[in-house]
């Protein structure tokens, strides 16, 4: 079902084929649209009690959501960019991203769920969340307002309608390394990640996973992350969380230091 547009007060599944028809549609359905992208988590969650979805806004059809726009300094990543288009399409700018985003799920789950679904669900342990946050991605909504990341995710629940995410690219010279701790090998829930940044100037480190909130440290260099990690034992809520960060951590940066 597509055009005519209802009155708001109508339910239904709209697959608008423009960015200014969805967010029309969004607008006019405000509270009861759901917006439907991958569907990997929200088609699933319609036959659950809970949140319902008066109108569906499908938006798979939206060519200008599917795009990745390089420009200089940054690239715009279309809310429906898949993850594992994602993956591949900004691995040479961002080498860490295919050891990070390997972590999610499995390819049936990669090639359906995108960006911005992801994004949208605000969980704080996800990979693509880590990633975005250590990139200090930017999200632009529909209607053009920019927010960062972190105030994206720490506004759970009904969000805006994300359009686009906006990464500066690195130096060319930077290095990265990823690690994840998980319950179990495969198919385990995570308990930590962590994914450092090095450059000639300073040195990043982003964790997050079911151990704490996300949250970033800056150092001079490599080592001296483990030090400040250590030092903010207090955001973690045990002696076993703050090891399977630190154990994150410490593998990631032994990753990002590998000789090129
Ligand atoms: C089996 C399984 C395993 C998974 N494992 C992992 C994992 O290891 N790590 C991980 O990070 N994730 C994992 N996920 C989560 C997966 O990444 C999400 O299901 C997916 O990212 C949601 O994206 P989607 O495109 O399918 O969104 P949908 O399911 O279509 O939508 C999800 C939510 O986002 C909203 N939404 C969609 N697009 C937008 C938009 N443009 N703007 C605003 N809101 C929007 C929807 O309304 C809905 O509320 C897993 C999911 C499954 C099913």
């Amino acid at each position: 079902m597509n055009d005519p547009v209802p009155a708001p007060s109508a339910t239904g599944y709209f697959l608008p084929a423009t960015i200014a028809e969805a967010g029309d549609l969004f607008l006019r359905h405000k509270g009861g649209a759901r917006l439907l992208a991958g569907g990997q988590t929200l088609i699933p969650e319609l036959d659950r009690p809970g949140r319902p979805a008066d109108t569906l806004i499908d938006l798979r059809r939206i060519a200008e959501l599917g795009r990745i726009d390089w420009s200089s300094g940054r690239v715009d990543i279309g809310a429906m960019v898949t993850i594992a288009a994602a993956q591949s399409g900004l691995a040479e700018a961002f080498p860490v991203i295919a050891a990070c985003f390997a972590h999610v799920a499995n390819s049936a789950v990669r090639n359906r769920a995108t960006l911005g679904g992801s994004l949208a669900l605000a969980d704080p342990a996800s990979e693509i969340s880590t990633f975005l946050l250590a990139y200090d991605a930017e999200v632009t909504l529909i209607g053009g307002e920019r927010i960062s990341v972190e105030q994206l995710i720490a506004g759970r629940g009904d969000g805006p309608f994300i359009n686009t995410i906006r990464l500066p690219l690195p130096a060319a010279r930077e290095r990265s390394g990823f690690a994840e701790i998980l319950r179990r090998r495969s198919g385990g829930r995570s308990l930590a990640m962590a994914l450092v940044r090095l450059d000639a100037e300073r040195a990043r480190l982003t964790v997050s996973g079911g151990a704490c909130q996300p949250f970033r440290i800056e150092a001079a260099e490599g080592p001296a992350l483990l030090d400040a990690l250590v030092a903010r034992s207090s955001i973690f809520d045990g002696h076993s969380t703050r090891a399977w960060a630190l154990a994150a951590a410490r593998r990631a940066l032994a990753t990002a230091e590998l000789p090129c």
